[in-house]
């Protein structure tokens, strides 16, 4: 891994057809859809809960021989062991450990209690960007009891919120510590390598994988989506920072605000080794002007595909 780069930022678009890919509170016989205010008007959004469980999921799915990443337990504890675990070392987790378990990190045993780690992988709730009213429809679907008797038709009806919408996806990795532990022992803050670099590289790696590929939202044997990014830029930053997640902004409808963008694009370019753009048709209004600013900037427009193949070779 190119040893200036500290962060990694992705924002990305997702336009999506009629579905409810993260449900609130809801009541008895209503499945509504998670919603924000702004202004008074109502917009869906995907909470970053959510997020990163479908984004785990991508990266269970899509596991080599050999890798591993934990499952939860009742209690929601994990295994807490980031040199074996690709979860626990990118995710994060907040563990009670036995006294005199034997962890990586812990050699000795760890002396008994609370261990927690800081999610290097960190992700931004998916905001819908048009108002829920005037893209949403109420369907219902007859959910039926699992003690009734087949051939009974008595199931009661639910009402489910569905909508189409344009959502905006942040991710950040802060790289420097991904497979390593802080290390307070000297003066200064120092990493301590759990994982060597191949490793390493590899996990970051599965992370961008799983953007490409993310399904496991809810709903889908009745609502099959895809989530994935229709408009995409990613950032190898000698900084760690979040800047670049303001780069989208929605006016006039769906046109991106170019103002904004080449503001955003101005400021991550001083800390940005590489910036990458990638696109599909039909999903902003004005794709041409957006292709001129980042020709501008030296930035050629590919697809989300190509894109994220790129930026797994820049890693490397
Ligand atoms: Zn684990």
């Amino acid at each position: 891994m190119n040893k200036s780069i500290k962060g990694m930022n992705i924002v990305w678009l997702s336009k999506t057809g009629l579905t409810n890919l993260n449900a609130g509170e809801g009541e008895a016989n209503l499945v509504d859809i998670k919603k924000y205010k702004r202004n008074g008007r109502e917009y869906p959004y995907v909470s970053g809960q959510a997020m990163r469980y479908y984004i785990k999921e991508a990266m269970r799915r899509n596991l080599n021989l050999g890798e591993f990443m934990c499952i939860p337990d009742a209690q929601g504890e994990t295994c807490a062991d980031i040199e074996k675990c690709i979860a626990c070392d990118l995710f994060g987790f907040m563990s009670t450990i036995k006294r005199g378990t034997k962890l990586p990190t812990f050699p000795e045993g760890h002396p008994g209690g609370a261990y927690t780690r800081v999610s290097p992988v960190k992700v931004s709730p998916a905001v819908g960007l048009l108002p829920f009213d005037e893209n949403c429809v109420v369907d219902f679907l007859t959910r039926r009891k699992p003690q009734e008797v087949a051939g009974e038709r008595m199931g009661d009806i639910v009402n489910v919120e569905i909508g189409t919408n344009i959502y905006k996806c942040g991710l950040a990795i802060d790289l420097v510590r991904v497979g390593k532990e802080e290390d307070w022992t000297g003066e200064a803050l120092r990493f301590k390598e759990i994982v060597e670099e191949k490793g390493r590289v590899g996990r970051v790696k599965k992370v961008l994988e799983a953007i490409k590929f993310l399904t496991d939202y809810s709903k889908q044997a009745r609502l099959l989506t895809d989530f994935t990014p229709d408009v995409i830029c990613i950032a190898f930053q000698d900084k760690y920072s979040h800047r670049l997640q303001k780069l989208f902004e929605f006016e006039d409808g769906e046109k991106i605000n170019t103002r904004r963008l080449k503001q955003i694009l101005d400021d991550v370019k001083e800390y940005s080794e590489r910036i990458l753009f990638g696109m599909i048709s039909g999903v902003v209004e004005n794709e041409e002007e957006l292709k001129g600013i980042f020709e501008s900037y030296g930035i050629e427009t590919k697809t989300p595909a190509e894109v994220l193949k790129e930026a797994m070779g820049f890693i490397c």
